[in-house]
């Protein structure tokens, strides 16, 4: 009998496949199931070849080659895809297993849903997966919550696949009940946003009142950057002021 695998991700488009390959790494053994089947076989044989994942057909073949309780994510587009899903894994699963949800879903959609998956005697967890498709490869920052009994039996998976702190410690823990994941996950996204907004809003004032060239503004957020504003999106609006086009005209015109 093939060996039994820890998880089961359903989705193998960028965040699927990149946390898939982040899971073996972390020694994990992981089997790998898309709508469209073709995609599977692509998948085994290019980025997963020669390492410890399997490739499902089916969903039947997918729920067989999972260790119990079974541990199925999915890694698809938000809302009816979600559901769909849901419906279709029920009828193959048992009691305790465990039904994840790691997209961009509405908190209220994640709330109906643990509600629903637990009525039927299994587990939902709906998390927040941050850090896009290189964090999804490398340690993203995750933000589980729903059926709380299932925490224990994902925390190996998703604490060893994390971003770490200078300390160590995972960028994921237990966030809380019903749809919290998926919650947390939009005011860490709102946050995001206000941040890019504040960038905006810094450009315009550099750009129209101070009249700054694209090469000044650079020069301060290199600064910035190399202080406590040390961020991702202060560092690529660094490197985008830089950056030339042909005849070493500035990306951004200023
Ligand atoms: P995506 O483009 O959002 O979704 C593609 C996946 O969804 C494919 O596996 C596709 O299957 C499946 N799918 C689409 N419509 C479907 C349907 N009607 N029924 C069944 N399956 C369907 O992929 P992604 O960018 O990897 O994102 C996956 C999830 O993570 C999304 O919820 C996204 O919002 C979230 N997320 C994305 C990022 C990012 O940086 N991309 C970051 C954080 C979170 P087929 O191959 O068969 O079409």
């Amino acid at each position: 009998m093939a060996e039994l695998s820890d998880i089961g991700v359903i989705g193998l488009a960028v965040m699927g496949e990149n946390l898939i390959l982040n899971m073996e790494s972390k020694g994990f053994r992981v089997t790998a199931y898309n709508r469209t089947v073709d995609k599977v076989d692509n998948f085994i044989n290019g980025r997963a070849k020669g390492k410890n994942i399997a490739g499902a057909h089916s969903i039947e073949e997918l729920v067989g080659s999972l260790k119990s309780p079974r541990k199925i994510m999915l890694m698809v587009k938000a809302g009816k895809p979600v559901d769909d899903f849901i419906e279709t894994l029920l009828p193959h699963l048992q009691e305790g297993d465990i039904i994840i949800d790691g997209g961009n879903s509405h908190f209220p959609d994640t709330e109906r849903r643990v509600k629903y998956v637990e009525s039927k005697g299994l587990r939902y967890i709906g998390t927040g997966v941050s850090g896009g498709e290189e964090g999804a490869l490398l340690g993203p920052s995750i933000m589980p919550g729903g059926s709380k009994s299932a925490w224990p039996e994902v925390k190996p998976i998703f604490q060893g696949i994390a971003a770490k702190v200078a300390d160590g410690s995972p960028c994921c823990d237990w966030v809380g009940d019903g749809g919290a994941g998926h919650f947390v996950k939009m005011v860490h996204n709102g946050i995001e946003y206000g941040d890019m907004q504040l960038i905006c809003e810094v450009y315009q004032i550099m750009k129209d009142v101070l009249g700054m060239s694209a090469d000044e503004m650079h020069e301060v957020f290199k600064e910035w950057n190399e202080g406590e504003l040390d961020s991702y999106l202060i560092e690529i609006t660094r490197d985008i002021l830089a950056h030339k086009e042909k005849e070493s005209l500035p990306l951004i015109k200023s």
